[in-house]
């Protein structure tokens, strides 16, 4: 089975599509990676998600990406006495550490750090954004504001704090109970919310110990500041427009969108566009046309995977917009324009083999109009190496490891597949030309461009690029 696109699709999964018959059918609609929001699921739904998709996977014999997301560092508001309270716009309004029940004049802050982080001028954002109260005076347990635009608060909703570092922790506890059991279940994939500094995707790195690969969620102004750290530290990065979209002012999120993308693409680190891409699929069979402008723009930028939130996890009609995502893609990537405006983006390959043979490979992949560039990869870099080249053919990444198989599910344009490690040369140009013609990427007599490394089997050595065409080798 193969994608006609190369960018991703991701899917969250939740009440509208946490059976094994919902996964099967997005699987084969189009669903690349799933996600599982560690925010609404105990360890128990977790793992049941979790086999669900590893049954499919089994029944299709491709491998699928897992993702779990979790919640991080998020901040809220205490409980009122009443249901709901209306603030109105100049009234002043507290937040303090008094546990007591709130009222329209005051609610309880249950986050200590806040209280010495933030200055008189900076802003505090309630419920994602639609409450906005200026801090004015600050003591170490009050903060006394203005209240900037006026709403109805009711109990444990979000606050933002756009201009304040606050000196949380990257992980909660929650966090690292989550992150040991997603890891220890076999998870790919782990997403870590509202990182701040590149600290904080070294702490979790430590604790994931190599056994997911790290996704930092770009949605903080702070993790902005320092986007290349971060960058380096990841192994992915989504674009969560959601809280970035509230946390910065939310016409500063395209410009951002963009050169996240650019520089996550110039890293080669997979980069994900993320949240309310066909909000209104929620509820209606078919999107908007700003929202199928909004899932082609990130298709036009090269992102690697676009992603569904509430549409998939609990809207009306969750194949429907897997449905959607998928066929945007192939539009887009079929429009005149596409392939300039992928180039103008490309990076230089950098001072490495593996990229001077990725390199060489699109380029003799150009030359001769192959019919696929076939690489052989070990932990996957070389795979993401080659994606970072956004090459205008079909990327075979054969590997021997099921876990690399299903982390790459996230990139651009990589349809993986499993295989032992090769013995020899023969064997090499063999086994690719094989995997070629059964997957459906080539005819007898088409030609194929393929990477490996000598000594095979060694990881890290990609060194060598070899040409052969599909009857030499198969039938
Ligand atoms: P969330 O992250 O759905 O976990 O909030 C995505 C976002 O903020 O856009
Ligand atoms: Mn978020």
């Amino acid at each position: 089975m193969r994608r006609k696109r190369n960018a991703k699709i991701i899917a969250t999964v939740g009440p509208a599509s946490n059976t094994e018959e919902m996964i099967e059918k997005l699987f084969l609609t189009g669903v690349d990676v799933f996600r599982i929001n560690m925010s609404h699921s105990s360890h128990e739904e977790m793992r049941h998600i979790h086999s669900l998709i590893r049954k499919v996977e089994q029944k299709h014999n491709r491998p699928i990406g897992v993702l779990a997301d979790l919640q991080g560092p998020k901040l809220r508001i205490g409980r009122f006495a009443a249901e709901e309270v209306e603030i109105m716009t100049g009234d002043e309004f507290t937040l303090d550490s008094d546990k007591t029940p709130g009222n329209k004049k005051r609610v309880y802050l249950p986050h200590p750090e806040i209280f010495s982080a933030i200055k008189p001028g900076d802003d505090l954002l309630i419920n994602d954004g639609r409450v906005r109260i200026r801090a004015v005076e600050v003591t170490e347990n009050r903060i006394v504001t203005k209240v900037v635009y006026g709403g109805v608060l009711s109990a444990r909703k979000g606050v933002n704090l756009p201009d304040t570092m606050v000196p949380l922790a990257a992980l909660t506890d929650k966090d690292r109970a989550d992150l040991e059991a997603a890891a220890q279940d076999g998870v790919d994939w782990i997403a870590l919310s509202f990182v701040q500094r590149p600290d904080d995707v070294a702490e979790t790195r430590k604790l994931v110990r190599g056994r997911a690969g790290v996704l930092s969620k770009i949605e903080k102004p702070s993790a902005l500041q320092s986007l290349s750290e971060i960058l380096d530290l990841s192994d992915a990065v989504m674009i969560a427009r959601g809280d970035l979209g509230v946390e910065l002012p939310v016409e500063a999120v395209p410009g951002w969108q963009k050169r996240i993308t650019r520089s996550a693409r110039k890293a080669g680190k997979p980069v994900v566009v993320a949240t309310q891409m066909l909000e209104s699929m929620i509820d209606e069979p078919v999107p908007t046309r700003a929202e199928v402008s909004d899932v082609a723009t990130a298709i036009f930028e090269g992102a690697d995977a676009v992603m569904l939130s509430a549409e998939s996890a609990m809207g009306k009609w969750p194949e429907k917009a897997v449905e959607t995502m998928d066929s945007i893609a192939r539009s887009v990537e079929h429009d005149p324009l596409y392939r300039s405006i992928i180039n103008a983006q490309r990076n230089d390959p950098e001072a490495t083999s593996a990229d001077a043979i990725s390199n060489a490979a699109k380029s003799v992949a150009e030359t001769l109009q192959v019919a696929a560039i076939i690489c052989y990869t070990g932990s996957g870099s070389t795979g993401l190496r080659v994606s970072r080249e956004r090459p205008e053919f079909p990327i075979l990444a054969l590997t021997p490891s099921i876990k690399t198989a299903r982390k790459l599910a996230i990139g651009w344009g990589l349809h993986c597949v499993l295989g032992e490690d090769v013995q020899d040369q023969d064997d090499m140009v063999n086994r690719a030309c094989q995997v070629c013609a059964k997957e459906g990427f080539a005819n007898h007599g088409e030609r194929v461009v393929i990477t490996a490394g000598v000594p095979f089997g060694t990881p890290g050595t990609t060194n060598m690029l070899q040409i052969a065409t599909i009857k030499d080798f198969c039938n």
